[in-house]
C-alpha cells in the first residue's frame, strides 16, 4: 500500500466537511498534481468530540462516493501509541506511530552497544550525497544517539508488529511522529533514527521529526527560515541515502505536522521537493474547523451568532482549552476582543479577524489560535453546533474548499 507522491492530512473535527475537502484535492487532480487525501484525527480529537475512529472511515467512504472520486485516499488514526492504538485498528490504514513521549528513554546497555557496534562502518567522515559538509560520526555520538532515540524506535516497532498482527503486513501505511517535543531532531539525529526503524523492521513510509522553529497552531510559521530550508533539505537527502543505505520503502517522505498555515515555509518546502523530485505529507488538521466558524459567520443571522457564542465561551474557558496546547500556542491575552466587541461585530468583521490573510487589517492571530483549540467549545454545543453546519453547508463547505485549494494547495504547487 503507498500514497501518492504528495498527500495532504485533512482533520475533520466535527466529520461534516469531507466532501468540501475532497473536492478541492480533486480540483488539484485536475490540474495535473498527484495528490491523495488522507483523513486524520487523533485519539484527543475523538475524545473532545465525543466521535469514535469508525466515523472518520465513514465519512471518508460516503464523500468518495458521493463524488465519484477514483483516486487512492486513507484514514490516519494520527498520534496514536500502544494504548491507544485499539480503537483505530478496524476502520484505519494509516498509522501515525507517536514516540515522542519515548524519546531519552534508556535502553538496555546491550541495545546500545548492539547499535553502536552495528554502525562502526560509518565511523569517521560520513558523506551523504549532495550535503557539503561529510557527517563526523563517533562512537559518542552514537551513544548520544543511542540514548535519545533507540527506547522510541523500540516502542514505534512494537505497536508497528502488534499492528502487522491485526491487520496483516502492508495492509496499511506506517508513518513515524517525533514532532510533539521541544527539542527539534537534527538532520544526523534523522539518519540514526531511519537507521534504527530499518534494523527494527519498520518499514516507514512517511517520518515527521521536529523541525527548528515555532509550528504554532492555526497560524503562520516563526523562526529562522533560511535554516529552515537548511534543516529542510539536508533531511530530505539524508532520507534519500537513509533508503538506499538502510533499505527502507523508496516512497520514504517527509511529513509535515503543520499545525497549519504554515504559509512562509510552503514556498521553501514545493522548491526543494521540487529539486530533487521527493515527495511531501502535508498535514494540516485544524484548519477546517475554522473554516466552519468563517463559514457560520459569514452566513450572518442566527449562524453569526452561533459563531459569537463559540468566542463567547472559548473567552470564558481560555485557559482550560488552551492547557492541553501549551507548547504550540502563543496567545497575548491583551489582543483578544472581549466578549462585548466580538458579539458587536458584523459578518464582514468577524470573517476578516479569524480569516489567516496576512497583512489583512483586521486579522488577529490570537483570536484565531484561541478559536482554534476551542473546538471543544463547539463539541459541548453539541447539536446546536452540527445543525448549523447542515443547514448552512453550502457556504460553510466553499469556505473548506477554498481554504484548501486556494490558500494550501496553489501556495504550495503549481496550480
Ligand atoms: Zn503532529
Amino acid at each position: 500500500m503507498q500514497l501518492s507522491k504528495i498527500s495532504i492530512g485533512v482533520g475533520d473535527r466535527f466529520a461534516h466537511q469531507g466532501e468540501a475537502q475532497l473536492k478541492a484535492i480533486m480540483r488539484a487532480r485536475q490540474s495535473g498534481l498527484d495528490i491523495c487525501p488522507v483523513w486524520n484525527k487523533s485519539n484527543r480529537e475523538h475524545i473532545y468530540v465525543h466521535t469514535h475512529p469508525s466515523d472518520v472511515r465513514r465519512e471518508a467512504d460516503a464523500a468518495v462516493k458521493k463524488l465519484s472520486y477514483t483516486g487512492k485516499y486513507f484514514v490516519d488514526a494520527d498520534h496514536i501509541n500502544f494504548n491507544t492504538v485499539e480503537p483505530f485498528v478496524e476502520t484505519a490504514d494509516f498509522f501515525t506511530l507517536d514516540v515522542a513521549a519515548f524519546i531519552g528513554k534508556p535502553s538496555t546497555d546491550e541495545a546500545v552497544s548492539e547499535f553502536v557496534a552495528s554502525c562502526q562502518k560509518y565511523i569517521g567522515e560520513l558523506k551523504v550525497p549532495g550535503i557539503e559538509k561529510p557527517i563526523v560520526v563517533t562512537e559518542d555520538l552514537l551513544k548520544s544517539v543511542a540514548g535519545k532515540f533507540l527506547a522510541a524506535t523500540q516502542h514505534a516497532s512494537e505497536i508497528y508488529k502488534y499492528l502487522v498482527d491485526k491487520k496483516g503486513k502492508g495492509s496499511f501505511i506506517t508513518e513515524v511522529s517525533m514532532d510533539e517535543v521541544e527539542t527539534p531532531q537534527t538532520p544526523v539525529d534523522m539518519l540514526f533514527i531511519l537507521k534504527m526503524l530499518a534494523d527494527k523492521g519498520v518499514p516507514a513510509q512517511t517520518i515527521a521529526p521536529k523541525f527548528t522553529g515555532r509550528f504554532n497552531k492555526g497560524v503562520d510559521y516563526r523562526g529562522d527560515l533560511k535554516q529552515f530550508a537548511r534543516e529542510f533539505e539536508d533531511d530530505v537527502l539524508v532520507i534519500d541515502y537513509a533508503v538506499k543505505e538502510f533499505g527502507l520503502p523508496a516512497e520514504l517522505k517527509l511529513s509535515i505536522h503543520s499545525g497549519s498555515d504554515k504559509f512562509s515555509i510552503y514556498p521553501i518546502m514545493a522548491a526543494i521537493i521540487a529539486k530533487y523530485n521527493k515527495g511531501l505529507h502535508l498535514k494540516t488538521a485544524g484548519t477546517t474547523w475554522l473554516e466552519e466558524v468563517i463559514g457560520l459567520a459569514k452566513a450572518g443571522g442566527e449562524a453569526l451568532e452561533v459563531a459569537k457564542e463559540i468566542y463567547a465561551n472559548s473567552h470564558d474557558k481560555k485557559d482550560e482549552l488552551c492547557a492541553p496546547y501549551a507548547d504550540v500556542i502563543d496567545i497575548d491575552s491583551s489582543q483578544l476582543p472581549t466578549v462585548e466587541e466580538v458579539n458587536a461585530w458584523t459578518s464582514e468583521k468577524f470573517v476578516n479577524s479569524l480569516r489567516h490573510i496576512p497583512g489583512h487589517p483586521d486579522y488577529n492571530s490570537n483570536f484565531r489560535q484561541l478559536i482554534h483549540v476551542a473546538y471543544k467549545v463547539a463539541a459541548d454545543m453539541g447539536k446546536k453546533y452540527t445543525y448549523m453546519l447542515e443547514k448552512y453547508s453550502d457556504i460553510v463547505g466553499q469556505c473548506v474548499e477554498e481554504n484548501i485549494y486556494d490558500r494550501h494547495l496553489k501556495r504550495l504547487f503549481d496550480l
